[in-house]
């Protein structure tokens, strides 16, 4: 295959996904090659240990249009979709998951709309969510709810099931940000949007990656890539706290000086409380925006690559 004669590229970033992958890859090829003739499928290995790395490479054996990439380690999805999306060469690129929680079907619709309609960014949108838990849909909810209120996206129902045109590619690989927010930085993007509705299907096999502390850190993350208005509010309540203390300063003094003072015990409380869990909540905030200002200074590549199936290093000695 020539360079630039790539028409899609599928992206799947793949974690601990041994027991499936091989025939999803197949699945999800032979969807692509009904709508493309020239397609390849990268597949990033973010850093698995259950044998994913060797179902892949039979993958990649069985079909010439797999290509693996293995990372050194566990750097994230949002950084395996980097590696994915930074080596597609194709005109379109569809990013999805390898669990086929994505259907394979929508594959041909979603091209169609940028082949015949011309649109730049086709989104898969969740209709139903499959089966979540209790706690993962309020959370989801409130952390959807808080990026709507904070920046103008509303990202509710969206998911990382996207088509873009090479321009939106070209235009993402552009941002420069070491902590990327896939969903966020396509919709920060603009160009022409159309949304495909799908229900969410169950797992093939094995388990959700994500825990409460990876989505807790990957919406902190969110929140702070897209916003400076926290930080705002933090000096608005300094703000508001500073009148507060005039007024009451200035009650106390004349109430001192007309000789009226009462030892005030559980005013004395409550202010030190209120006070002090504001001040901490204010140094968290920016804590937050610190720590992510210090790991884009340090300027460290988003992922760091261990090795790839060998169809695609061959492919590579002529682009680079
Ligand atoms: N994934 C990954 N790295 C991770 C976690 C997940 O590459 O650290 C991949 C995973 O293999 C799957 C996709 O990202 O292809 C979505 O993950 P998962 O199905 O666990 O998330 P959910 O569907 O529950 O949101
Ligand atoms: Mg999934």
């Amino acid at each position: 295959m020539s360079l630039g004669a790539v028409e899609i590229s599928v992206v799947i970033p793949v974690m601990n996904e041994a027991q499936h992958i091989r025939n999803t890859l197949a699945l999800i090829a032979a969807f692509v090659s009904q709508s493309s003739s020239s397609f390849e499928v990268i597949v990033i290995d973010d850093g698995s240990t259950d044998g994913t790395w060797d179902a892949l490479c039979l993958a990649a054996s069985d079909l010439p249009q797999v290509y693996g990439i293995r990372l050194s380690r566990n750097f994230g999805k949002e950084r395996a979709l980097c590696a994915g999306i930074e080596h597609a060469k194709g005109k379109a690129v569809l990013v999805m998951d390898a669990d086929l929680q994505h259907p394979p079907e929508l594959i041909s619709k979603m091209i169609d709309q940028w082949r015949n309609d011309g649109v730049q960014v086709v989104e898969a949108v969740k209709r139903t969510r499959g089966r979540e838990s209790l706690g993962y849909r309020v959370g989801t909810k409130m952390f959807y709810g808080l990026i709507h209120r904070l920046t103008r996206y509303d990202l509710n129902g969206a998911s990382d099931f996207k088509l873009l045109d090479r321009k939106v590619v070209d235009a993402w690989l552009n941002m420069p940000e070491r902590a990327t927010f896939f969903r966020g930085m396509t919709a920060w993007l603009g160009f022409t949007k159309k949304e495909l509705e799908f229900d969410v299907a169950p797992r093939t096999s094995g388990t959700s990656k994500w825990h409460f502390i990876s989505l807790v850190r990957l919406a902190l993350n969110a929140v702070v890539s897209f916003t400076s208005w926290p930080l705002r509010l933090v000096t608005l309540i300094g703000i508001l706290f500073f009148l507060g203390a005039v007024i009451l300063g200035i009650q106390t003094l004349y109430m001192k000086l007309s000789g009226s003072a009462v030892t005030g015990f559980t005013t004395v409380i409550l202010l030190l409380l209120g006070m002090n869990s504001v001040i901490m909540l204010s140094i968290g905030i920016l804590g937050e925006y610190i720590a992510a200002i210090y790991d884009e200074v340090k300027g460290r590549p988003r992922y760091v690559v261990r090795e790839n199936t060998s169809t695609l290093s061959q492919r590579w000695q002529g682009k680079r």
